[in-house]
């Protein structure tokens, strides 16, 4: 689950990381409130809360120099839409802003943790040189970049603090020492997935973090009930929302082939048999093992709703799943939809002779398939046709 940055902020402040002073503002009355009470010389940094980075080569992150200015500036980023390296071309609409108190910037450093899932340990990365261009500098020398892993048992030592000051090239290791401890910490206790700092600034010999963004592991909320109101469903993409809502996994992605299959592992499968023959998913839905006629029929509408979606790929392998209900539930949202895409459907397992017979009695037709590359093909060549009309 991903979080803003005012409140990756609180955290960190909460575990001893130092952070500039700052405040979130939903609207530019609350703007003005927050600058006569805490910067009425009008000086602040004014900065986008979007679930993204590279706001700052965006136009997200403002210095304003008087309370005039920071109100036109705060007024031009509130419901703007912000298109960043990370958003895609769609950008994200910026509702919120967090104002704070100004740093000077010595030097500018990166610092993050996570799982390495490769080696199994928490990782700390830290490069001497962070800020706005570090995703060029890892292209160009990935060298520059430190990683350093935490022995579970062990936890976190002297030798890894020295090692990560010194691939920041920071002779006092005690702020440091702090800033990775608190880390660390935060990181078991919270169950994060990703802490990053960047960037990590020496501002006059002060270690702060003017940057943060911090991911949590939604399976692990369950644990931290107080940690999911941090969630912004205005952030989430709505048909995933949807979704999660029934009980089910959706993921948008950008080519033209929905796809509905129940199982994880049944859903990469099909993507990967569509990519095999050169086709390209819009979407997958997950519809989990026991599915209603319900579940079956919203899982149809949200995954046909998407503007480029041209068909739709239903593969399912019935094992505690029921095929029939699921055909019920999708010959009934076809038909109330008045659905004309092409639909190709490859049903097998648990009563799949009733499914046959209802997608073979539903008033708009669909495309029975015999198995997975079936269906794919079988798709395609629809996808075909419709082109040369
Ligand atoms: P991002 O672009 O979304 O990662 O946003 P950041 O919060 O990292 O801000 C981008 C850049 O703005 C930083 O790398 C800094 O160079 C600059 N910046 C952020 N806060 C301050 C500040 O208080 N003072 C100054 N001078 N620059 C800042
Ligand atoms: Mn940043």
């Amino acid at each position: 689950m991903n979080i803003h940055e005012y409140q990756a902020k609180q955290f960190l402040k909460r575990y001893g990381i130092a952070v500039p002073e700052g405040y979130p503002a939903f609207d530019i009355k609350e703007v003005e409130e927050i600058l006569n009470k805490h910067f009425p010389d009008g000086k602040a940094v004014l900065k986008a809360q979007i679930h993204s980075g590279g706001r700052g080569k965006a136009g997200g992150v403002l210095l304003s120099q008087n309370k005039g200015d920071a109100l036109k500036k705060a007024a031009s980023l509130f419901g703007k839409t912000l298109v960043t390296k990370q958003t895609g071309p769609k950008g994200k609409l910026v509702r919120k802003i967090y104002l704070e108190k100004p740093s000077q910037i010595d030097r500018e450093m990166y610092l993050s943790l996570l799982i390495d899932t490769n080696i199994a340990k928490h990782t700390f990365v830290a490069c001497k040189a962070g800020g706005t261009s570090i995703e060029e500098l890892a292209e160009s020398d990935p060298d520059a970049i430190a990683k350093v892993a935490i022995e579970p048992a062990k936890g976190l030592t002297e030798e890894e603090i020295n090692k990560i000051a010194s691939a920041l090239e920071l002779n006092d290791t005690k702020q440091i020492g702090i800033i990775l401890s608190g880390m660390y910490e935060m990181f078991l206790k919270e169950d994060c997935t990703l802490i990053e700092i960047n960037p990590l600034a020496l501002c006059s010999g002060q270690l702060i973090a003017l940057d943060a963004k911090v991911t949590l592991d939604s399976d692990a909320l369950f644990r931290h009930p107080e940690n999911r109101e941090l969630q912004d469903l205005e952030e989430e993409d709505p048909q995933e929302l949807e979704a999660s809502r029934y009980g089910m996994n959706y993921v948008s992605l950008d080519g033209d082939i929905g796809c509905i299959c129940n199982g994880a592992g049944l859903g990469m499968s099909t993507m990967d048999t569509i990519f095999h023959y050169g086709g390209k998913p819009a979407n997958f839905m997950d519809t989990g093992g026991t599915i209603t006629i319900e579940k079956a029929y919203n899982a149809f509408a949200i995954v046909s709703r998407g503007e480029n979606v041209r068909g739709v790929i239903v593969n399912i392998f019935g094992g505690i799943a029921r095929t029939d209900l699921i055909a019920e539930g999708l010959v009934k949202a076809m038909d109330e939809l008045d659905y004309r895409k092409p639909v190709v459907v490859r049903m097998e397992g648990n009563r799949a002779d009733i499914a046959h017979e209802t997608l073979k009695n539903a008033r708009i037709p669909v495309i029975a398939a015999e198995n997975c590359s079936d269906a794919v093909e079988k798709m395609l060549k629809e996808l075909d046709k419709g082109e040369r009309r």
